[in-house]
């Protein structure tokens, strides 16, 4: 059987990567939505699709019953969102053994937030981990996985300033990142910016920008709460004006979200990872009209 190319040997070969994140569903309902919306996503025969991982508790649960359950009944290849926050060492080297046993062969490697405020104080778990970098670590020390990590093109929240931001970035890829995902913006000048900086430190870790499409005026506060991402206000006032006929509102954040993603492949994006909110039309819009193909990357 030929080999699987690894999404690190993807993007050397100078493939493009596109690819779609979920979350874990909180109910049957919930569920049902989510896999109709993974089975319009299998149709496009993406590089990869994600499942994020939850603060605490049963939506940890879900996350690793989904990210199996695309590993054994699907065609496409799940990349697991892990954090640190909670868990010890070996809770983590337990959930990165379940992975393996299951099929699962890609992570992204993350901090995470502290659970209730996400500004809160960072309180590592005793026996656990502070910082990404060591999740990146531990990660590859457990087997044949690829290993992706987090980047902010608006500055990590936590961070002092760029010069200490970047050096931590290039600290955690040099521990083991095969690629990047970079947190949701809505300038691409801050993605550009961000990978300049990245490039003068020396570090050649492809980072691929998120597309979150906006097609609610009603997300917007959503959106600052889960990101510092500045918003653009012609595009706040365009959807506000839309706010009751949701087509046009649709339309207008799909062009957005297409004209942003269309300047970022331009400028030498090594591809795009999709926001879907578990519904996946906006972004699966944006993809057709990109009109782009996917480097494939078939489950191991
Ligand atoms: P780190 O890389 O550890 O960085 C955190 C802060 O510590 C930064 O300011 C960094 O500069 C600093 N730092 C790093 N190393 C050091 C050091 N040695 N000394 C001092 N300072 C240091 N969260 C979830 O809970 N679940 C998810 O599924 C999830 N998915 C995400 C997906 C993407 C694409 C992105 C961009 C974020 C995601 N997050 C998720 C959010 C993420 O967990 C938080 O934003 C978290 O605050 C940062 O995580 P990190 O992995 O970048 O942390």
């Amino acid at each position: 059987m030929p080999s699987v190319p690894t999404l690190r040997e993807l993007l050397a070969s100078g493939q493009r990567s596109f690819s779609f994140e979920f979350f874990p569903p909180k109910s049957d309902a919930g569920a049902r939505t989510l896999w109709a919306a993974i089975r319009r996503v299998e149709a496009l025969s993406p590089t990869f699709v994600s499942v994020t991982y939850g603060a605490g508790g049963s939506s940890r649960d879900r996350t690793i019953e989904v990210t199996q359950r695309i590993a054994a009944e699907t065609t496409l290849r799940p990349v697991a969102h892990l954090t640190a926050v909670g868990h010890s060492v070996p809770e983590l080297r337990h959930i990165i053994g379940q992975y393996a046993d299951a099929g699962v062969h890609d992570v992204l490697a993350l901090r995470g937030d502290p659970p209730g405020d996400p500004r809160g104080p960072w309180l590592p778990h005793p026996q656990g981990l502070t910082y990404a970098r060591e999740l990146v670590e531990l990660v590859r020390r457990s087997g044949n996985f690829g290993v992706g990590v987090a980047a902010f093109p608006e500055l990590h929240p936590r961070s002092r300033d760029w010069e200490s931001d970047i050096r931590h970035f290039v600290a955690k890829c040099r521990a083991g990142a095969d690629y990047a995902i970079t947190q949701m913006f809505f300038h691409p000048e801050d993605y550009l910016r961000f990978r300049d900086r990245v490039v003068a430190a020396g570090c050649d870790t492809p980072v691929i920008p998120e597309i979150m499409p906006a097609t609610d005026a009603r997300q917007i506060r959503r959106f600052a709460e889960l990101s510092d991402a500045a918003f653009p206000e012609d595009l706040a006032h365009r959807l506000e004006a839309a706010k009751d006929d949701p087509a046009t509102a649709h339309r207008i954040g799909v062009d957005h979200a297409t004209a942003m993603a269309d300047r970022l492949l331009a400028e030498g994006a090594p591809g795009l990872h999709y926001i879907t909110l578990n519904r996946s039309t906006a972004a699966l819009d944006i993809h057709r009209n990109l009109g782009v193909a996917s480097g494939a990357l078939q489950p191991a």
